[in-house]
């Protein structure tokens, strides 16, 4: 894919953002890895632009010493966990955002269990809720690298979720299951305490999902 090409899927899922209700107005940010010329690094979304009025142009190309190339914008004020997620793991595509059901477990700092066994699509028996740090800070991006060891997804305390994946098309379909997962977490919870899938029987699921194809 090249620079347009991305510079144009992270657009068109901005969008999607606000069209699935993933995350309101200006909200939640997306971003590819890249190589421009000589520099590894990555595109992703200016900070608080709405992503409606979003051209090509207006996407931020950071280099991974966190610089960006005088482009029209300021980068996400996240890209620090982009960054940081691009050195530590080796996902593609990042997609962070304040999707409700997501935002509102967030709020109760806590990991969310093996209630169901699609969980696995997060890549452990959980999903680690990282611990409360300021927005755009290397504080939080240090609590998301722990929250994400060897996982695809997290919960950021009082504020939303993060995705990775191996391209765009995969980070912002988890994001999309760990929001519904998130919803239905949080029904359950409104009815009572629900029975956990065991350890042992989650490693079973990990091991399955992991072959489990995607047309
Ligand atoms: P940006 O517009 O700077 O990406 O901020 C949105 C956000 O979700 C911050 O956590
Ligand atoms: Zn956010």
């Amino acid at each position: 894919m090249n620079e347009i090409e991305k510079r144009q899927l992270i657009i068109k899922y901005s969008n999607s953002f606000n069209s699935l209700n993933l995350s309101p107005l200006r909200s939640g940010n997306i971003s590819i890895k890249h190589k421009k010329q000589n520099y590894e690094g990555f595109l992703i979304t200016p900070s608080g632009k709405k992503y409606e009025n979003l051209s090509d142009l207006d996407i931020v190309f950071v280099d991974s010493d966190g610089k960006n190339h005088h482009e029209l914008n300021l980068p996400s004020s996240e890209y620090n966990f982009h960054l940081d997620l691009y050195k530590e793991t080796d996902c593609n595509a990042i997609v962070h955002c304040h999707s409700k059901y997501s935002l509102i477990l967030s709020c109760l700092r806590k990991n969310i269990p093996s209630f169901h066994y699609m969980i696995a699509l997060a890549g452990g028996d959980n999903i680690v809720c990282a611990e409360y740090g300021l927005f755009g800070t290397k504080d939080l991006s240090n609590s998301i690298i722990r929250a994400m060891k060897n996982r695809k997804a997290c919960l950021l305390s009082n504020h939303g979720q993060i995705a990775i994946g191996n391209d765009i098309h995969e980070a912002f379909e988890l994001a999309q299951e760990v929001e519904f997962l998130c919803e239905c977490y949080y029904k359950c919870i409104l009815l009572g305490k629900p029975e956990i899938i065991s350890y042992e029987e989650m490693q079973k699921v990990i091991e399955k999902i992991g072959n489990y194809k995607k047309s």
